[in-house]
Formats: C-alpha cells, sequence, structure tokens
C-alpha cells in the first residue's frame, strides 16, 4: 500500500500489507521459512549480491519482517527501518555499526536500565569512550562534545523517572558538528514523538513495549536513512544474527495496528491515576508528562502529541509498599517492563539503581535523586478500566 498521504492509524493498519495475490487472504501471512527457492545459481556470501535482491536466507531477510519494518517506517516516517529479536539487540546494532574504537559517545544520564549497562560493558570493551550529561542541560550537552564524539543518544522520556529531553535543539547543535543523533523513543512511540521530523538522525524502539503492546513478543528496531540501514544489516544484523522470528514479527505488527487508539486510552487513563495519585496524602511526588508539575510540562506540550501511558510515583516508606504491592494488588502485575495493556508495576530503589545501573558522577547522582527521591514506582498504566486501576492502588496505599 502505497502510505505516504495518510493518517497515522490508516498506516498503523494497512502500511507493508496488502492481500495475499495468490488468495486474497486479507490478514497477512506469517512466512516461517528459514530458507528461499533461488530461480537460478546465485551466490552464497551476502557480499556476492548487489543492490536489491531474492529472498535467500532469514537471518538476511524475510517477508513478514519486511512487513512490519515498511509499517513502521511508515509510522515513523523513515527510509528504512530494521527489526531485531530485542530493543538491546537493536541499540547494540547501532553502535556496533556505527562506532569503532577510540569513538566517543554522548549519553544521556538517565535511561534504560540495559543500555547503561551496554554502553559500559560491550562499548567499553570494544574502545568506545563515553560521557553521560544530562541531556536536559544544552549547556552539559554541549560541554561534553570532542572532537571524537560520533553519536549522540537520547532517550525521552526516559526510564524511569520521565526526564524530556528537548531532541531538536540537541539535534540542531549537533549537526553543527557533524555528530548523528539517536533517540530510543520506547516510551514516546510514533503517536506521541517523531525524532526524525525533530532532526534526529536515528529511532530506536524496543518493539516489546508499546508497540507489540501485549507482552507476548520481544523485539526491537533501528529506523533512520538507506544507505547507513543498509550498511547495518549487512554488517552486523546478518552477521551477528540478532534478528526477529517472523512469529514474533506477525505478533508485534499486528499489535502496532491498533497503537494509535491504544496510545489515546494508556495516555487518557494515566492522566487520571496521575491525578489521583498526586493529590493522595500518601504519595511524596508524581512524574508524568500530562501533569502541569511535570519539571518540563512545557515541552511535554511542544513535543509530545499524546503523554504515553508510563508514570513514576513516590512514597514514604517506598519499599515497605513494594513489598505490600507484590502480594496485595489483584489487577496490576508486579512486574518489570512497561507497555502492555496490562497494567504493570515496579519499585526502583534508588541507590540500588545508582549502584547497579547508572553509576553516575556525585553530581548526575544528585540530580537523579531530585527527581526520584528515595525510589520511584514506575507505573505502566494499561488498558483496563482506570477506575478500577485507582481502586486497586487505593487498596494497598489507602490503608
Ligand atoms: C525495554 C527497553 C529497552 C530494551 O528492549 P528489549 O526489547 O527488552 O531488549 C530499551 N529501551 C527502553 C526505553 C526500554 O524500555
Amino acid at each position: 500500500m502505497s502510505s505516504t498521504n495518510t493518517k497515522l492509524a490508516t498506516k498503523a493498519i494497512h502500511a507493508g500489507e496488502s492481500p495475499d495475490p495468490t488468495t486474497r487472504a486479507s490478514a497477512p501471512n506469517i512466512v516461517m521459512s528459514s530458507t528461499y527457492v533461488m530461480d537460478e545459481p546465485s551466490g552464497f556470501s551476502i557480499n556476492a549480491f548487489e543492490g536489491e535482491r531474492p529472498y535467500v536466507y532469514t537471518r538476511w531477510d524475510n517477508p513478514t519482517n519486511r512487513m512490519l519494518e515498511t509499517k513502521l517506517a511508515a509510522l515513523e516516517g523513515a527510509e528504512e527501518c530494521l527489526s531485531f529479536a530485542s530493543g538491546m539487540a537493536a541499540s547494540a546494532a547501532l553502535l556496533q555499526g556505527l562506532l569503532s574504537s577510540g569513538d566517543h559517545i554522548v549519553v544521556s544520564d538517565i535511561h534504560y536500565a540495559g543500555t547503561a549497562e551496554l554502553i559500559r560493558g560491550a562499548a567499553s570493551s570494544s574502545g568506545i569512550e563515553s560521557t553521560l550529561v544530562d541531556t536536559t542541560d544544552l549547556d552539559m550537552v554541549r560541554d561534553s562534545l570532542t572532537a571524537r564524539t560520533r553519536l549522540i543518544w537520547l532517550e525521552s522520556p526516559a526510564n524511569p523517572i520521565l526526564k524530556i529531553t528537548d531532541i531538536q535543539a540537541v539535534a540542531e547543535m549537533a549537526h553543527e558538528r557533524d555528530i548523528p543523533v539517536a533517540v530510543d523513543s520506547t516510551f514516546a512511540t510514533p503517536c506521541a514523538t517523531k525524532p526524525l521530523e525533530l532532526g534526529a538522525d536515528f529511532v530506536i524502539h524496543s518493539l516489546t513495549k508499546y508497540i507489540g503492546g501485549h507482552g507476548d513478543a520481544i523485539g526491537g528496531a533501528l529506523l533512520g536513512a538507506r544507505e547507513i540501514l543498509a550498511k547495518i544489516r549487512d554488517d552486523v544484523r546478518v552477521h551477528i544474527g540478532g534478528v526477529l522470528s517472523p512469529f514474533n514479527a506477525w505478533l508485534i505488527a499486528r499489535g502496532a495496528a491498533t497503537l494509535p487508539l491504544r496510545m489515546k486510552q494508556h495516555s487518557a487513563s494515566a492522566q487520571k491515576v496521575a491525578e489521583y495519585l498526586e493529590t493522595h496524602a500518601k504519595v511524596t511526588r508524581v512524574l508524568y508528562p500530562g501533569l502541569p508539575s511535570h519539571p518540563q510540562y512545557e515541552l511535554a506540550r511542544r513535543q509530545m502529541a499524546v503523554n504515553s501511558g508510563i508514570l513514576s510515583f513516590g512514597m514514604k516508606d517506598g519499599a515497605s509498599y513494594a513489598a505490600r504491592m507484590s502480594n496485595e494488588l489483584n489487577i496490576i502485575h508486579y512486574a518489570v517492563s512497561v507497555g502492555h495493556h496490562r497494567s504493570l508495576v515496579y519499585f526502583l530503589d534508588t541507590e540500588e539503581m545508582l549502584s547497579t545501573a547508572f553509576l553516575l558522577s556525585e553530581e548526575l547522582a544528585s540530580r537523579y535523586r531530585q527527581y526520584a527521591g528515595e525510589g520511584v514506582f514506575r507505573l505502566s498504566v494499561g488498558l483496563e478500566d482506570s477506575s478500577d486501576l485507582i481502586d486497586d492502588l487505593e487498596g494497598v496505599i489507602g490503608k
């Protein structure tokens, strides 16, 4: 389907798909085949093929994965999309495809814990140097850039305290120095923010979260310009091999079809839950881009079309409430992950996050403590009735 002039909700359903030419099936097939029959003898190495190549082997490309990639590229307004076995595989592929020993990367201080650990671990052992900065502080970003900086890595809103980075401002600063910008937009989704339109060069998604949306398939995606992504596909995805299962691609594409509708409802329900928590006597702080009390509420209004469904809140004696939530909640699951139709909550103890995942300098750690206090409950508001979610929370924190 030509998807250039359609709106997001239509693209989410139709982009990348068309009725099966043989059977006229309306829903897409799942092509689980690992190999493809050749019309004539061809090369065996990916390097033997130039330009457009047929389907050869599913680690190289697969029609169902391609269907999902086309859909996601249409949603983000990207030239190209590569799917991966997980969000982490997509993140690792970008680092590996773009950077080499001696390069420097600037990374937001607060982000998904796995990303922090990847950059400190595997990237650092490959000789890639990193500087963590508070990317909401543009002077700090500017001061961190060196002649060897090859990438700025943002996450907005950032896990778990929902700090929002001004993507356009960072991209303008970076492009003056020819430095590309990558945005992990997992929490925003293209329904809230389109980083490429704001000047970013790469977008990363954990498809495990909102885009798949149902908590039943792990996957990741990297989006950006065609030429560099073709190189990352052939150099990294094919040979490191973190390819998405076509079955998961099919599940995730089915989830993506309802993404615009789900994001509206996630946002509307999260707003109600956030407002309930903000007036609760036992809650010390609520961080949600839809609340005027969010430190970057104005930026959120400019940069986010919907507020997404993830909020964080603090409570005095959080650890003991966490223990009670894990036993006493009836609807909300006490579990990691976000963006599912089921509501999920998890307590992130500040000192533990600082000593295991973030390992920040004293100054950055104190900025984190200002947001997070002794710890935050990260609540991913699902698609259940919001009044049932509020009752479920009240049953634990109201007592
Ligand atoms: C979950 C998540 C990831 C990692 O994705 P996986 O699919 O679990 O590998 C990366 N970034 C963010 C913001 C996430 O929430």
